[in-house]
């Protein structure tokens, strides 16, 4: 086996660990073959140290596939796929693509539920195994590479007692999570609401292969863009420079479960009890089919509410005390099920929300709330007609924080996210049409979406709407300054 290919499969087997099953990605990486002598992608490949796969390859569609999270995989094929492994390889490959006018799109962990970077022709930059971590103690500050996972970061801030509002399920890396905005561990009190609030400095590959360090000071419209941006971003972000924070020293929590038929009342205690805890007090509440009824059965059988609550401090005292208020309400005692006096950590947070997440075909969508009763009023008429096998609408309490100058720009009281699983190719359609409607719906009582989990593809329209006016107008005016060319791709269904 030749060096070229030894490197490979290695960094093949990388890209596919969370991807697609292990027999799948083995199959794949031992047919995948080096791009034709005397090619222009041989020509990249011998430019760079990662590696250059081109459609028609062998190897190719198994990379592509691997290229997506889940199961559903988005029929669009790029011309090519380059898996970097150092920042001067972004350079050499966008800079390849605007001489060979190819269009720019960019993947770090394939998590976009629309697999919205894997568009028709093109290249498609892979960032995945940019995944370094430097942390200094004392300035708080982590400078993380992109293919870094939420999970990996917390687990490496820890050792010098720091932390980082990084997303909910630790397989997401920083890398689209903070882009498009990121709703983190803790924004509430750490991020004025959003994790991206907590980024400091990027540095980002432009379109014309320069890297520039952009922040507060430097390159200040590149940083406003990066800082929300998320797909409609016209640049390679390479690394993150990350203000931290002191790590809580427990994460002190519990969990109800209560009868679908509470569903108002845990929602006015949403709306009304949660926003006076204080800020580190992290609540959300699920709606999701319980396990042991049958599929068939009355929604008010089927469906249970999971109500989960965190508070990121110093002790348990401090937990008990902040928990307080909320488990004093009469709607406590109603739970049919409780955990209780949680001492939880990043770790087990972590590993709870992970076991939740079997790979099976998804889709989500997402909308800004700041009147929850009115979403909660839409929401049951619709649940009892949710065709997947599993719909989980989700409501989480954001806060009301003044949002720094950024592209990210839209958020509510109120974040709520529904995700949609099933099992067989068969069940999409309708499960497609039925988020659709409900997020149509949904719209009229609703101040935007947020555009990293929303459904691009299915309401591409809508995407202006996860940006105020002003904000989406920039974009576009910052676009066509720093990418006259059109090199990168602008947001699904708009370029
Ligand atoms: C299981 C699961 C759990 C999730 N949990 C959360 C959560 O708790 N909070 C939350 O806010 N979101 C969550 N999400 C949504 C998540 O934030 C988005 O899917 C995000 O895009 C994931 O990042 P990624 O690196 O995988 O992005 P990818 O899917 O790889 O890329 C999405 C887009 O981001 C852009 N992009 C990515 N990396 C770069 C880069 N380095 N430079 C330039 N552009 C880039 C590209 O335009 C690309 O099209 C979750 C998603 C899943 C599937």
């Amino acid at each position: 086996m030749s060096r070229l290919a030894l490197w490979s499969r290695r960094r093949f087997l990388h890209a596919t660990a969370v991807s697609i099953p292990v027999a799948t990605a083995l199959s794949g990486a031992e047919s995948f073959a080096a791009p034709a002598k005397g090619s222009d992608a041989a020509a990249l490949q011998a430019r760079i140290a990662g590696t250059v796969v081109v459609k028609g390859d062998a190897g190719y569609e198994t990379w592509r596939e691997a290229m997506i999270w889940q199961r559903a995989k988005a029929d669009r094929r790029p011309d090519m796929i380059v898996q970097v492994e150092r920042v001067e390889d972004v350079q050499e490959a966008v800079r390849f693509a605007a001489a060979n006018g190819m269009k720019v799109t960019t993947r770090c962990g394939g998590h976009s539920m629309a697999a919205c970077f894997l568009r028709d022709r093109g290249m498609l930059i892979d960032v995945s195994r940019l995944d370094g971590i430097a942390v200094d103690k004392a300035a708080k500050i982590a400078v993380v590479g992109p293919g870094v996972f939420s999970r990996g970061l917390a687990e490496r801030l820890a050792e010098d007692d720091l932390a980082f509002p990084g997303a909910h399920c630790g397989t997401v890396p920083i890398s689209g999570f903070l882009l498009g905005g990121g709703v983190g561990l803790n924004t509430n009190a750490w991020s004025q609401g959003m994790s991206v609030f907590a980024v400091k400095a990027v540095d980002i590959v432009t379109a014309d292969g320069r890297l520039l360090r952009a922040s507060e000071t430097e390159n200040r419209d590149l940083f406003w863009a990066a800082r929300g941006g998320g797909p409609g971003l016209f640049g390679v972000v390479v690394r993150f420079h990350l203000q931290c924070f002191d790590a809580p020293k427990v994460i002190w929590g519990a969990s109800y479960t209560f009868a679908y038929g509470e569903l108002d009342a845990v929602t006015r205690v949403m709306d009304t009890v949660v926003p006076r805890l204080d800020k580190d007090v992290e609540v959300l509440f699920a709606v999701a089919a319980a396990p042991d009824v049958a599929e068939d059965a009355p929604v008010e059988q089927r469906q249970r509410i999971y109500l989960d609550i965190n508070a990121f401090v110093a002790s348990e005292a401090e937990g008990r005390r902040k928990l307080a208020p909320l488990l004093r309400d009469p709607l406590i005692a109603r739970a049919i099920d409780r955990i209780e006096n949680r001492a939880g950590s990043f770790d087990r947070y972590y590993s709870d929300n992970e076991a939740s997440f079997p790979q099976g075909f998804w889709m989500g969508d997402d909308a800004w709330i700041d009147r929850p009763m009115e979403a909660v009023e839409i929401l049951k008429r619709h649940i009892p007609n949710c065709p997947a096998p599993r719909g989980t609408p989700l409501l989480l309490y954001m806060g009301t924080n003044k949002m720094p100058e950024a592209a990210c720009s839209r958020i509510g009281r109120f974040y709520l996210a529904y995700y949609m699983e099933w099992d067989e190719p068969a069940q999409e359609a309708a499960s497609r049409a039925y988020c659709l409607k409900l997020f149509k719906e949904l719209k009229s009582v609703s101040s935007g979406s947020y555009i990293n989990e929303m459904d691009q593809e299915g309401r591409p329209e809508d995407i202006r709407d996860c940006y105020s006016p002003e904000a989406w107008a920039r974009l576009a005016r910052l676009r066509r300054q720093w990418d006259p060319k059109g090199v990168f791709h602008g947001f699904y269904g708009q370029s």
